[in-house]
């Protein structure tokens, strides 16, 4: 299998790729405080395992050595031996993996127009193209269960069914893609369509694209849209 260029499984670079990306979280409006999370796919022996930023450190102090290896034993089941406690959501995190085989990275946060239609559980329905790049419409509103929670993992897996992103009632924003480049530009890309949602509720919208147009548009991503070249 060829390797895309801006895959890479050197541990030093992935947690260096971490700290970035953490630090684009507020710029791009899809974290405030410590509330996002951000992890990448590591080789972990038999059950795998992730890369995935510590619970509660201010994204600006974080260090590339303050990234936790998470080794899965099982289902819903991990073990760590690091001086930091991995996020919170890990649990979440490593359900997506397990789920889905293509994730290669997967980003958390409560950006404020998704975390809107989250809490009137709405789901962002077919008004723009781009909606595509999540996988098809529409991007479906996970019920509540309190963060960090087995049941939360269950719901949002459930959401994910067919796409790359779901919203989380009363929480936020949940988007995984094969790398963290494409999965920091999906979750802000999600983000637009929520703000667009929302303001189109304003004006008594949205009105919506038709089924089969959005499976023409994921077709074309798939064959040439985001391959080569996503957002930095
Ligand atoms: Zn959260």
């Amino acid at each position: 299998m060829t390797m895309p260029m801006t895959m890479t499984t050197d541990p030093a670079i992935l947690r260096a790729q971490l700290v970035h990306a953490a630090n684009r979280l507020q710029p791009l409006g899809l974290a405030t405080g410590t509330s996002g999370n951000l992890s990448v796919r590591i080789d972990a022996g038999a059950h795998g395992g992730m890369l995935i930023t510590p619970s509660g450190i201010a994204y600006d102090t974080l260090r590339p050595e303050d990234m936790v290896p998470v080794h899965f034993t099982g289902p819903g089941k991990a073990e760590w031996q690091h001086p930091l406690d991995p996020s919170s959501e890990w649990l979440m995190h490593q359900a997506v993996y397990q789920a889905r085989p293509e994730a290669g990275a997967v980003v958390h946060g409560h950006p404020t127009y998704a975390t809107v239609l989250a809490i009137q559980g709405l789901e962002i329905p077919a008004l723009h193209y781009m909606i595509a790049a999540a996988g098809g419409a529409p991007i479906r509103c996970a019920p509540y269960f309190t963060y960090g929670t087995a049941e939360l993992s269950v719901a949002a897996v459930a959401a994910l069914e067919g796409r790359k992103a779901c919203l989380l009632a009363h929480h936020g924003l949940l988007a995984f893609e094969r790398d963290l480049a494409r999965a920091m530009w999906l979750a802000a890309e999600v983000e637009t369509l929520a703000q667009q949602t929302v303001m189109c509720l304003a004006l008594g919208g949205p009105r919506l694209l038709p089924a089969g147009e959005i499976d023409v548009v994921v077709d074309k991503f798939s064959r040439y849209g985001l391959k080569s070249r996503p957002a930095p």
